[in-house]
């Protein structure tokens, strides 16, 4: 029977997920000055008395479409980069947790590299930059989809209160309502994108190494754990290209830290 040695779990770094939801939060702040200025700023002088009406229906209208431009051009012109830069920082810190977690496991940066699980210079493969590349793509979809939600929520709410008769000072009002639920979102995207960017960079990182193995490990930081990840995956062993039945109601099968805020890990297993 060989022997297992289990790394240290491979966990996402928490630092990159705070730094991404601050840039997504600047973003989301910068979203509702645009709105507040755009649509609420013209008709502060009639605030309280004036109903939103035809006339006003037809303003609005022009000024939800400036707002759509002024938006998708600030998103647009920051999502390729943000997206890049995040992605970036994972690789950069699952590299480290990686040799971490080898070290821990083989004792040692000489003893992995004569193991050959540390590669000499640059190990950038082909198949980890097409990981990066899916991250990215996701992310930038992700990043462009904030505004567009906002926009669309704002303006159901906003011609739905026309056609109520409603007045301006409810528009003040739908945007901090449309701020929340973007603000929100924008929490759980960096949460989500964080462990699911670097569970799928560790999974390739532990392939290109030459790992074999990998440990179902459930972590204590989700907020709503599943049952099956805590009480039945949690422990099992895997090999490096088996993805288990990670849901048993819908058996879709997924690594750990790839359903939604699933806060699993990969921890790598060496057999010797
Ligand atoms: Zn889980």
């Amino acid at each position: 029977m060989p022997r297992i040695i289990v790394g240290k779990p491979l966990l996402p770094n928490k630092g990159v997920e705070l730094w991404y939801r601050r840039k997504l939060f600047a973003l989301v702040d910068f979203m509702k000055k645009a709105a507040l200025r755009e649509l609420e700023a013209p008709y502060k002088e009639l605030i309280g008395e004036a109903a939103l009406d035809a006339s006003v229906s037809s303003q609005m209208r022009i000024r939800l479409n400036k707002l759509v431009i002024e938006l998708e051009l600030k998103f647009g012109s920051m999502a390729d980069d943000l997206a890049a830069a995040f992605v970036s920082r994972v690789e950069k810190q699952s590299g480290f947790g990686f040799r971490a977690s080898l070290s821990f496991m083989l004792g040692g940066d000489e003893v992995l590299r004569k193991a050959g699980f540390l590669k000499a210079g640059s190990s950038m493969t082909q198949p980890m930059r097409e990981t990066l590349k899916a991250a990215v793509a996701e992310n930038v979809a992700l990043i462009k989809s904030i505004p567009e939600q906002f926009v669309s929520g704002l303006q159901s709410k906003i011609y739905q209160s026309i056609n109520q008769g409603g007045g301006v000072g409810t528009i003040a009002k739908f945007v901090q309502e449309r701020f929340k639920v973007s603000k929100n979102r924008a929490f759980w995207l960096a949460f989500d994108q964080n462990n699911k960017a670097s569970a799928a960079v560790n999974a390739r990182r532990m392939d290109d190494a030459g790992i074999t193995k990998w440990k179902w490990v459930h972590t204590a930081g989700s907020f709503k754990p599943r049952d099956y990840h805590r009480d039945v995956l949690n422990g099992q062993v895997f090999s490096m290209g088996e993805v288990p039945i990670a849901d048993p109601k819908t058996r879709e099968r997924a690594r750990p830290g790839f359903l939604i805020n699933c806060r699993c890990v990969a921890a790598p297993v060496i057999e010797v």
